[in-house]
């Protein structure tokens, strides 16, 4: 009830250019005004979901391309604080899942990031959008499944053949027996070299995972 006021006092804009989309357009998973969605459907990701060998993780998904305005607002997300953009990454998310993945997994992870990190950002929003895929896709989420042992650079800041090293041993598989013949979803934010979640993959290979699939907002 409380909700529907609000709605009604204050309706929900479009992420992207702020024009009002009515009320209770959010609950109906709406996020953008029409004119921002034709925008959106030329930087979709391109996935065929072909199976990965030359990385640990056996599939890729990605719901757009990182460019445009989707890059703007992506880091908008991370760092300027506006969590509440998690629920339209993720829904994007969700809609790749569903249309191009028919696995049954059995666990959401997510990559984890540094407790400083965390204490400077107040949040990690990789696992804000695998918490809201495990809870629409209903599949639970393992929390600390993967943790972040070690410090390191912030990979955008680093050079593509600095980056492998430089995630090298910072993560770390726990629940090992929890994991061990699982299919899991591993959820990222941006996919750029691939360095992060192919690291990731490899520790949870090494830990037993059966099947990995990497979900992402966007593929630069
Ligand atoms: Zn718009």
């Amino acid at each position: 009830m409380l909700k529907k006021i609000l709605n009604f006092i204050y309706p929900d804009t479009c992420i992207f250019c702020r024009k009002i989309i009515g009320v209770s357009a959010y609950e109906k998973q709406d996020f953008t005004c029409n004119n921002c969605k034709k925008k959106l459907e030329y930087i979709r990701g391109q996935n065929d979901l072909k199976k990965s060998y030359n990385t640990y993780f056996d599939y890729l998904l990605y719901a757009f391309k990182y460019e445009g305005f989707v890059r703007t607002l992506l880091l908008d997300f991370k760092f300027y604080n506006k969590t509440y953009l998690h629920e339209f990454f993720a829904s994007e998310i969700l809609k790749i899942i569903q249309k191009f993945s028919q696995a049954k997994y059995d666990y959401v992870l997510y990559v984890p990031i540094s407790i400083n990190r965390y204490f400077a950002r107040g949040f990690n929003q990789s696992y804000m959008i695998a918490k809201y895929i495990s809870n629409h896709i209903n599949i639970p989420i393992l929390k600390y499944g993967l943790v972040k042992i070690k410090n390191n650079k912030i990979q955008s800041t680093l050079k593509i053949a600095q980056r492998k090293q430089n995630v090298s041993g910072v993560y770390k598989v726990l629940f090992r027996k929890s994991l061990a013949g699982k299919k899991v979803l591993l959820v990222d934010d941006i996919f750029t070299t691939g360095s992060t979640v192919n690291e990731c993959s490899r520790i949870l290979k090494d830990a037993g995972v059966l099947e990995i699939t990497v979900a992402t907002i966007a593929r630069a």
